[in-house]
This record gives C-alpha cells, sequence and structure tokens, in this order.
C-alpha cells in the first residue's frame, strides 16, 4: 500500500506503474536464478597451475586454546600431501578452515585461484560443492538412500557415479543401503561421492583410520589415482599405509609447522 502510494505520488500512470513493478520482479528473479548458476569459471580458477592452496599465516584460537598459530603452507596442482601430528595439533581446524567451513582469527586463504575469505557465504557453498571433495572418518551416508544415490547427492552424472562403483570394487553393492555394507564399503562409498564431481581438490580426514587392509588399499589407490589423474589430495593421517604413499608430509604440532 505504502510502495504503491509512493509510486503514485509520482506521477506515473497505473500502466507506468505496471511495467515498473515487471522491471522490478523480472530483475529480482533474473538475480536469484543467477545466484543458482555455476560460478564464472574465468573468474576463480586460478590460472598459475604451480599453485592450488596458498595459506598465509593463518591463526585460529578457540577461546583460550590456540589451535592454528602462524601457519603457511603451499599445495601444487597434482600433489599429494599427508599432514601428521599428535592429537590436538591443530589438523582438523586446518583441513576445515581450508574447506572454508571455518573462519581463521588471521591470515589469508587462496583455493584454485579464489580468495575463500573474501567469499561470501554462497559463494563458499558453490566453492565447496565445484571445488572441494570432503573425506571423514566415517563415511557418514545418508540411511535410506542406495549408494549411487549417496554417491550423486554430491553432484556429477551417472556415469561417472558408475565408473567409480566399478573402480572401487562396489558394483555387486550399488543398489543396496549403507547398514547393508561393511564400515570399509562405506568408506569406499564415501571416497566415490567425494570424488564424482571431479574436485580440484580431495580434503581427507583420518580417512583409513578405522579401515582393514583391503579397504584401506582401495581407499589410498582411490586417492592416489585422482592425483595421478591431475586431482590434490590433503589429508590428515597418521597411518603409515598411506604415509608411504604420499609425495610430501608435512607435520604440525601445537598448531604450528614443525617439518
Ligand atoms: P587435531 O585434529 O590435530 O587433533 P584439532 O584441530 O581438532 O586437532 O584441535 C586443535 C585444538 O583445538 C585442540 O586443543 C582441541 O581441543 C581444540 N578444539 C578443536 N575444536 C574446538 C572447539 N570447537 N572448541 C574448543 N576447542 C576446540
Amino acid at each position: 500500500m505504502l510502495g504503491l502510494a509512493l509510486i503514485g505520488g509520482s506521477g506515473l500512470s497505473p500502466i507506468g506503474i505496471v511495467d515498473k513493478i515487471t522491471k522490478s520482479l523480472t530483475w529480482v528473479v533474473l538475480r536469484k536464478i543467477r545466484s543458482y548458476l555455476p560460478v564464472n569459471k574465468q573468474s576463480t580458477i586460478n590460472t598459475d597451475k604451480s599453485q592450488l592452496v596458498r595459506l598465509v599465516g593463518l591463526s585460529k584460537s578457540y577461546e583460550t586454546v590456540v589451535a592454528l598459530d602462524d601457519v603457511s603452507l603451499r599445495m601444487g596442482v597434482g600433489e599429494f600431501v599427508a599432514l601428521r601430528g599428535s592429537s590436538g595439533a591443530g589438523k582438523s581446524t586446518l583441513l576445515y578452515v581450508v574447506a572454508g567451513l571455518l573462519g581463521p582469527d588471521k591470515g589469508s586463504i587462496q583455493v584454485a585461484g579464489s580468495d575463500v575469505l573474501e567469499m561470501s557465504g554462497l559463494e563458499k557453498t558453490r566453492f565447496r560443492k565445484e571445488v572441494i571433495g570432503l573425506v571423514f572418518q566415517d563415511a557418514r551416508l545418508i540411511p535410506y538412500l542406495d549408494i549411487r544415490a549417496n554417491i550423486l547427492v554430491a553432484g556429477g552424472d551417472r556415469s561417472r557415479a558408475d565408473e567409480l562403483i566399478i573402480s572401487l570394487g562396489l558394483e555387486a553393492r550399488a543398489s543396496h543401503i549403507p547398514e547393508e555394507l561393511s564400515a570399509g564399503e562405506q568408506q569406499r562409498v564415501g571416497l566415490a561421492r567425494a570424488l564424482v564431481h571431479h574436485p580440484k581438490l580431495v580434503l581427507a580426514d583420518e580417512p583409513t583410520g578405522n579401515l582393514d587392509d583391503v579397504s584401506a588399499e582401495a581407499v589410498i589407490l582411490g586417492l592416489r589415482e585422482f592425483v595421478d589423474n591431475g586431482g590434490s589430495v590433503l589429508v590428515v593421517t597418521h597411518d603409515p599405509r598411506v604415509l608411504e604413499k604420499v609425495d610430501r608430509v608435512i607435520t604440525l604440532e601445537g598448531g604450528r609447522i614443525s617439518s
């Protein structure tokens, strides 16, 4: 009412008012549609192929606990890097900061040419959807979806999902639900979900922590193959089965890189 009164007061004819409202609505709808479109690759993807991750002077505290203390780190495209250190060293915090899930108190984070701290909430969601693949220690699958549907939750297409189902030895399990799978099979599904949308960087938090040798090997080979095909992996681990397959090991102690 107030809006119409204001427009009315501006001297526009009824047709002019309708025209103005239509233009405003069109503009709102177009903005909404644009927010759902993929991020413009030109503006967000790094042209310097040698550098996928660049962290400078990252610090993060939880009240009085210092989790990260002036951490700087670079990772190239096609690198498989392990992050190790004792419990409480800040490994998970670092991983979640790189994923844009946690904000640091200080420092800068560039991933694939994007400044993660400059992104809006929506841009961060798109960044994680397009650039990042996340693997946790427990697979965190949706209990009522079958394996193929669980993988496709992350995006990608059915043919890529089926390719991963085969390469991770899950063919016989594709139409089962998670509770019908072993922990190792579930973790392989978790890895397939992280890879299905062709991310640039996989962040994995102790992905083989609970696994028998066969499943651990499948997960490690899956990560290695992803790197050999041009992807990059940052994995928190103390598992020797993983450490022997990575290109570089970084050690965190008390929130600082010690080696
Ligand atoms: P790591 O993964 O190496 O075990 P974390 O990154 O989980 O280490 O934690 C680093 C430090 O921050 C630890 O001392 C931990 O207790 C503390 N910490 C982690 N998350 C929180 C939180 N949400 N609230 C308070 N302290 C936390």
